[in-house]
């Protein structure tokens, strides 16, 4: 029982005296993410009154606190009803029960997960993109293994940015509060009932950090907070905003997490085997714990020693740029009680930087997390070789392969990422449990025997549904844009269910090249026109100060004047967890155009093709891996030093194959209007991608790979 857990109930417990009698264990339902990905979980909340839970933005708490109390009266009249809820929570429950996933971590020593955004539901603003969606799926999967794992990372009262395009079609960002008192959290309290805190050494202060605790099925995520009333508004800011723009306030973040949370751990009798670092941003734990080691009486090098074989780091980001440094003037200032804490101020900004006796190198986290840790590891293979050659200098080895970074690929969690139509699908073929052993290439040659106009169905009823959506959110954003009534209502008569549909959605970074779509204009109207019709569906934030990428969204949208952009292109605004969901099952065919090698994995491709969507992506990240010249298209993966002229190839091998593989492949259809050689296709792509690109093998590699402590 971790700590929290009594606040939890007690919060559920709250909840459940406004509901009827009947419906009660929905309000500890409520409080455990778990009901997310259960089948048919989602579904008792959206039953229960389909316009407030949309309105609630799918936060099963605010739903049952706002829920006129008619409406809760007439389900808890309703037998069939309340059957649902007594199955879900009991399956909840049933969860929580399992005997733990055997191996080196126990529920008394367990792995600490920490990363600064965590992509549990979109409920839950508190991630970016990929990396986030990526921590969540961690979580998620870790809870279906019955691994001890607890996640730590940060409560923001504004999040991340929404999105929305002007009539021009340059990206506004707007902020929106979250008051944590109505989403699934609840505060951990001590021993008398009081909030628990801790302080972190910040700038000549100290700041006090509170806890909530949210349930992720039955890995508990700890998020600090430091909006706590009795501080002053400098201090509650620190918490406020996802990769804050204020680079001082953003050091002060990644100590409240780092620092933060290695303190909250202890406080809360939380005793891990293994600190996982995920990406740089919480390394600063490395002092914390390095800290406490030089408290019970060990030198520097001996506590460095023992800290660094509690704690392993991955790496996400093979761009420079990525992997942030400052300059000692700005670190001394804010973290300087933090380096002077460990004994040796100048030893912590050295182990900070890339070659440590160069005392004018700027310091950083990355440089810090890999020096800090015993096993490091990069997000795909092709990242492995990257991420190797990149941190050479750091390792002082001689060879480029005894650099000790591996590699563990990432993977996706099914159950939150299929579709209910081809979740019932596949388990109706693929037989009872096939979940636990989805990580098992055999568990999938049943993918052979399904029905070719089965598949077909179901991919048809995903895109529908997609389709469907996405009408009604672009007559939304078009209606909030002030455009013309005709305009607005042309949404409604755009795309079409029965077309060939590809998707591009994801952060528009730079890299992530949105704008080859764009890039030969007369090529992107050639595909769009005749008889066997193409429809595009994009979605993605730009960072708010890269103003390169919201030109791309600017550009893509200019391009509405041509007639078959207005009714075949759609650009979907605010992309985040739940629009993704919709984008990957509902597409045929996903594209990602990253310039190699900047790609370290990248996942949304793996969440399509296990809804049956084919890739078409260049070959870097985990698409270097997974295509096998049959399972999807690729794009050449090579470096170049010349980006124009790679773009410009790279958009015209694009719209080749878009118009002379993927086009004819999709409509030649059999007497039935089944599309055999896509559908044998597809099949091949489920059995080739499904298994190893599962969150389930990833995870089960950090359990056997990385975090015994032998592993290397
Ligand atoms: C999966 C996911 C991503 C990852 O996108 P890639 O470009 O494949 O890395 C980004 N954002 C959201 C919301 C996601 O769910």
């Amino acid at each position: 029982m971790y700590a929290g857990s009594d606040d939890l109930g007690a919060a559920a417990q709250a909840l459940a005296l406004r509901l009827p009698e009947p419906l009660r264990p929905l309000a500890r339902v409520a409080y455990d993410y778990g009901w997310s990905w259960t089948p048919g979980g989602p579904e008792v909340f959206a039953d229960l009154h389909p316009g407030r839970w949309r309105q609630c933005g799918w936060n099963p708490v605010r739903l049952l606190q706002e829920v006129a109390p008619r409406v809760l009266q007439r389900a808890a009249a309703d037998p069939a009803f309340v059957e649902r809820v007594d199955r879900l929570a009991g399956s909840l429950a049933a969860e929580r029960r399992r005997p733990p996933y055997d191996g080196v971590l126990t529920p008394a020593h367990p792995a600490a997960f920490f990363c600064a955004e965590f992509g549990v539901h979109s409920s839950l603003p508190i991630y970016s993109g990929g990396l986030g969606a990526l921590a969540g799926d961690i979580l998620k999967e870790s809870s279906d293994l019955a691994l001890p794992v607890v996640g730590v990372g940060l409560l923001y009262r504004t999040g991340y940015f929404h999105q929305r395009l002007d009539p021009s079609g340059w990206q506004q960002e707007y902020w929106l509060d979250t008051d944590p008192e109505r989403v699934p959290a609840a505060l951990v309290t001590d021993d008398d009932g009081s909030p628990l805190t801790v302080t972190v050494p910040l700038w000549d202060d100290t700041v006090e950090v509170q806890v909530w605790r949210v349930d992720v099925g039955r890995v508990p995520l700890y998020l600090l907070d430091t909006d706590l009333y009795t501080s002053d508004p400098v201090q509650r800011w620190i918490t406020s905003r996802l990769y804050e723009g204020n680079r001082a306030l953003r050091i002060a973040q990644y100590a409240v997490l780092g620092v933060g949370g290695a303190r909250a751990l202890r406080a809360m009798g939380i005793d891990p085997a293994v600190y996982h670092f995920n990406e740089g941003h919480p390394a600063l734990a490395a002092f914390e714990l390095h800290t406490h080691l030089r408290g019970v009486g060990l030198d520097w090098d001996e506590a460095w020693e023992q800290m660094r074989r509690r704690v392993v780091f991955t790496t996400h980001t093979p761009v420079p740029a990525g992997n942030e440094t400052y300059e000692r003037d700005e670190i001394i200032p804010v973290l300087g009680q933090v380096a002077r804490l460990t004994g040796d101020l100048e030893r912590c900004l050295a182990v900070g930087r890339l070659r440590p006796e160069y005392a004018a190198e700027p310091s950083g986290l990355t440089a810090l997390a890999l020096r800090a840790s015993r096993t490091r590891n990069a997000v795909s293979r092709r990242h492995g070789e990257v991420a190797r050659d990149m941190w050479q200098p750091l390792f002082e080895v001689d060879r480029v392969e005894d650099v000790p970074i591996t590699h563990v690929t990432n993977g996706v969690h099914l159950p939150s990422w299929l579709s209910p139509t081809m979740r019932r699908l596949l388990d109706q073929h693929l037989g009872q449990g096939w979940l636990r052993h989805a990580d098992d290439p055999a568990t999938w040659d049943a993918v052979q025997d399904i029905p070719a106009e089965d598949l077909w169905a179901a991919r048809n009823e995903d895109r529908h549904v997609l389709i469907e959506y996405a009408r009604k959110h672009a007559v939304r954003d078009r209606l909030r844009r002030g455009e013309s009534l005709d305009y607005v209502q042309a949404a409604e008569r755009t795309l079409d269910d029965g077309a060939l549909t590809i998707g591009f959605a994801r952060r528009i970074a730079t890299y992530k090249r949105l704008h080859l779509l764009t890039l030969v204009p007369e090529r992107a109207v050639r595909v769009l026109d005749g008889e066997q019709k193409l429809q595009f569906i994009a979605a993605g934030k730009a960072h708010p100060s890269d103003e390169g990428a919201k030109r791309i969204v600017q550009r893509l949208f200019g391009m509405k004047h041509y007639e078959q952009v207005a009714s075949q292109v759609a650009f979907l605004e605010d992309h985040d967890l739940s629009m993704a969901a919709m984008l990957v099952r509902g597409c045929d065919v996903w594209v990602n155009l990253p310039r190699p090698p900047l790609e370290a994995s990248g996942t949304s491709g793996m969440k399509a093709a296990a809804n049956g969507a084919l890739n078409l992506s260049v070959l870097d990240g985990w698409w270097a891996e997974a295509y096998d010249g049959d399972n999807g298209w690729a794009i050449d993966g090579d470096v170049s030093d010349d980006d124009e002229e790679q773009d410009r190839r790279h958009a015209e091998a694009l719209f080749d194959l878009l118009e002379h593989e993927v086009k004819p492949l999709f409509y030649d259809r059999d007497e039935a209007g089944v599309p055999q050689g896509w559908v044998r296709k597809v099949k091949h792509s489920l059995r080739t991608i499904g298994p190893c690109f599962s969150a389930t093998r990833m995870v089960r590699d950090y359990a056997t790979r990385v975090y015994p402590a032998d592993a290397t």
